[in-house]
């Protein structure tokens, strides 16, 4: 399907790996010039030059951190006028509830609510003045049906649903979408993280521990970066300029609810 968006300009947080990368990946095969961001230089350089290599698009890297006041504004400052916005940063730790105070909260909220709220603040209003713009902010399928252990990530995470809900109505009717994607159990860093949690607490090596954590997902594997970037390019592409505020769940039938 041509998605109808080769040309426009987009800004791709928190990408040098994982579903930022599968993002900007699948944006860049629809011929968009991009901005990609993450912390560490070597491997964004490593990712922009293969994106470059493979799509042919423009790309321009900004080395910062996206949750922070003064890494944003380098970012902004350098991505200039915008038609695509991808909001990504790493989620906040496990814990217990009373493991958390004010603190805590804070720098959850900061990096899971606020930041993706200032980048839309920023943004929005250049996609508001060109009559055309999308937005996908990565969440989390925790916003559908928490996970006990990221209370944090599930407080931050629905602020910021909630935020999104109001304010996509509000700019739709200028050309502009904002949705959000919420991923189940992907195969990136994290994954292999998660899984050496299960290998240590259940003492099981860890390929054992990777089929105990598919065995709760209905499609009995993990999701990849391609299958996450291809339905981000189509939220962001000409064809989806009807789907408003939504909130779309890519878990492999993970999280059990009729709706
Ligand atoms: P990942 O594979 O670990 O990749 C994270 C990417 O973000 C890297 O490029 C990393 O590069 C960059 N990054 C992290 N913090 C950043 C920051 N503060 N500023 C700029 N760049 C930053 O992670 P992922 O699995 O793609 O997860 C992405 C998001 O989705 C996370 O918030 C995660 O909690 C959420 N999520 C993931 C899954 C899953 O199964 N993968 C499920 C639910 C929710 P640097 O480290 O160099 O900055």
């Amino acid at each position: 399907m041509e998605l109808g968006i080769s040309g426009k300009r987009a800004l791709v947080c928190a990408s040098s790996k994982g579903l930022g990368r599968g993002c900007a990946e699948a944006l860049a095969e629809a011929g968009v010039d991009l901005v990609l961001n993450a912390r560490g230089a070597e491997a964004l350089e490593a990712t922009a030059e293969a994106i470059r290599a493979r799509h042919g698009v423009a790309v321009t890297t900004v080395a910062a951190d996206i949750t922070d006041e003064a890494g944003r504004a380098r970012v902004l400052e350098v991505a200039g006028d915008l038609d695509i916005l991808v909001t990504n940063a790493g989620g906040p730790p496990p814990g217990l509830w009373s493991d958390w105070g004010r603190e805590d909260f804070i720098k959850a909220l900061d990096a899971n609510m606020l930041t993706p709220i200032a980048l839309m603040t920023a943004i929005l209003p250049g996609m508001i003045d060109r009559g055309w713009g999308r937005v996908v902010n990565i969440t989390s399928q925790s916003v559908k049906a928490p996970i006990p252990q990221l209370g944090l990530s599930n407080a931050a995470r629905t602020g910021l649903t909630g935020y999104v809900a109001g304010t996509a109505r509000q700019v739709a009717g200028k050309g502009v979408t904002i949705n959000n994607l919420l991923p189940g159990s992907h195969d990136t860093d994290r994954a292999v993280a998660l899984e050496r949690g299960v290998a240590k607490a259940q003492d099981v090596s860890m390929e054992e521990a990777r089929k105990i954590r598919c065995s709760s997902i209905p499609s009995g594997r993990y999701g990849t970066i391609e299958e996450f970037g291809a339905t981000c390019a189509f939220l962001c592409s000409q064809h989806a300029g009807f789907i408003v505020g939504q909130n779309i769940l890519l878990d492999g039938g993970q999280t059990n609810a009729t709706i």
